[in-house]
């Protein structure tokens, strides 16, 4: 997989969906040194007002990639009636009577191997580089509507370790907004954790972030960031990945499936830019639906697609629009910024932007961007609370003039340079 050299960071979502139904992932990743954090635990209490009953809900169970999947590998070898099946590769789909004209019905998969694996339903989890649409086609089916854009965000990361255990103090979120690029700052396992800095593909000058000591000193540069950096380096070199696309496919069209005893799971349905950690908990909260779904399991492999389609928009469809607004806007706002001229936010990323700047001023509004940011609650839900969306307009509605402190645009060009 393209993201298991890169920076990760799993949201509070992630740990309340598996201690409510996975107790056991969250005792192997305990087990494999990962890390529980929580900002209201960990900033001063001038920020965060003190920690408070039900703050429990912001803590994160977080680890490197590999470290936690083979933490949660080890789960499922152990698991009853599960089987994984290491090293073996699906080529396409099994078919047996089309449910209807044009709707091929699936009973299972074909393996590289040659094998055919019958299922009573076929679940795609094969990631953002899944092939179901072409697996789709193969059999008859019309493809699914694709929506498909290049994020436009180029990812520098590199990991650090501590000779003690620990992990260094947070001094403001773990992604920050430094004009036309972000940093990431991820505490992970074992004392371990991730710097990566975000750049605009468009950004030609960033390009040589590539180069470690580039990198080191564009890092270095930030006051808030500097520090982590002050330790062993994991990796020899930058880990680099671009062209990430944000993609989501609709199955159902005009309320009919394109094909039955089939669906697509977590990124094989959507993906999204990683830099604000989602996509984990958005997959976690999708299949849980499924799991919900196939114990009712629908007799008529028609409704089981209409509901899946149905759940999927209930639960997870939002977290990806909200994502993709967060995206869209971030990348409008740098390329105005590379452009020099005045950015015209949406409304929504006006409005998101002011939360930012007004959660380090009151803890009940802090607490209101920890629910978005750690996949807990959608922004509409956070500002129809009472109060909330007139206190981020007053406390936030300045975030123009509240820049962190870093390069400008123009040092910055000159430390990449
Ligand atoms: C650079 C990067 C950083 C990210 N950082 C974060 C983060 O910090 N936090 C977060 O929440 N999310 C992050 N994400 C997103 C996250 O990785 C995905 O949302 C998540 O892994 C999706 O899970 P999945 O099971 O759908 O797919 P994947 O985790 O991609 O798993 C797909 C699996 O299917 C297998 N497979 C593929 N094709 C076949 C086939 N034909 N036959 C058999 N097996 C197949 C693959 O080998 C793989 O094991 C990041 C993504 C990227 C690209």
């Amino acid at each position: 997989m393209n993201q298991f050299r890169l920076l990760h960071f799993f949201q509070p979502r992630y740990r309340e969906v598996m201690d409510a139904n996975a107790p056991d992932v969250v005792a192997a990743l305990v087990d494999a040194g990962a890390l529980v954090v929580n900002p209201l635990r960990d900033a001063p209490a001038s920020v965060t007002g003190g920690f408070r009953e039900g703050d429990e809900c912001h803590d994160a169970i977080t680890a490197r990639r590999p470290v936690a999947e083979a933490a949660i590998a080890r789960v499922a070898a152990a698991t009853d009636n599960l089987e994984v099946r290491r090293g073996v590769g699906v080529v396409g789909l099994l078919t047996r009577d089309p449910t209807a004209a044009g709707v091929p019905h699936v009973v299972g998969v074909r393996t590289d191997g040659g094998e055919d694996v019958l299922a009573d339903v076929v679940v795609d989890s094969a990631g953002r580089r899944s092939t179901l649409p072409t697996w789709l086609t193969d059999i008859g089916a019309q493809p699914p509507v694709e929506e498909r854009a290049d994020c436009g965000f180029v990812y520098y990361g590199r990991h650090f370790r501590s000779n003690d255990g620990s992990v260094p103090m947070a001094f403001g979120p773990f992604l920050q907004e430094y004009g036309t690029v972000s940093v990431l700052t991820l505490p992970a396992d074992n004392g371990t954790w991730g710097v990566g800095l975000v750049a605009s593909a468009k950004d030609k000058a960033m390009r040589s972030l590539k180069n470690l000591d580039v990198w080191t000193n564009v890092i270095s540069s930030m006051p808030l960031c500097a520090h982590w950096l002050d330790a062993e380096p994991i990796d020899d070199r930058v880990a680099v990945m671009a062209k990430i696309e944000d993609r989501h496919r609709s199955f159902v069209l005009d309320g009919d499936p394109v094909a039955t005893g089939v669906v697509a799971l977590a990124d094989s349905w959507a993906c999204t830019n990683p830099s604000v950690g989602r996509g984990i908990s958005i997959g976690t909260i999708h299949a849980v639906g499924l799991r919900d779904l196939l114990h009712e399991m629908p007799a008529d492999p028609v409704a089981l697609q209409q509901q899946w389609y149905d759940m999927t928009m209930a639960t997870a469809e939002p977290w990806y629009r909200s994502t993709l607004a967060f995206d869209e806007g971030r990348l409008a706002e740098v390329d105005a910024l590379l452009e020099g001229r005045p950015l015209e936010p949406t409304p929504g990323f006006e409005i998101g932007k002011a939360l930012g700047a007004a959660a380090g001023k009151d803890p009940e509004i802090l607490r209101a961007l920890l629910d978005v940011v750690n996949v807990l609650a959608l922004p509409d839900e956070v500002l129809g609370r009472p109060g909330v969306f007139e206190r981020v307009v007053e406390l936030g509605g300045g975030w123009r003039d509240e820049q962190l402190p870093g390069p400008s645009r123009d040092e910055l060009v000159a430390l990449v340079s």
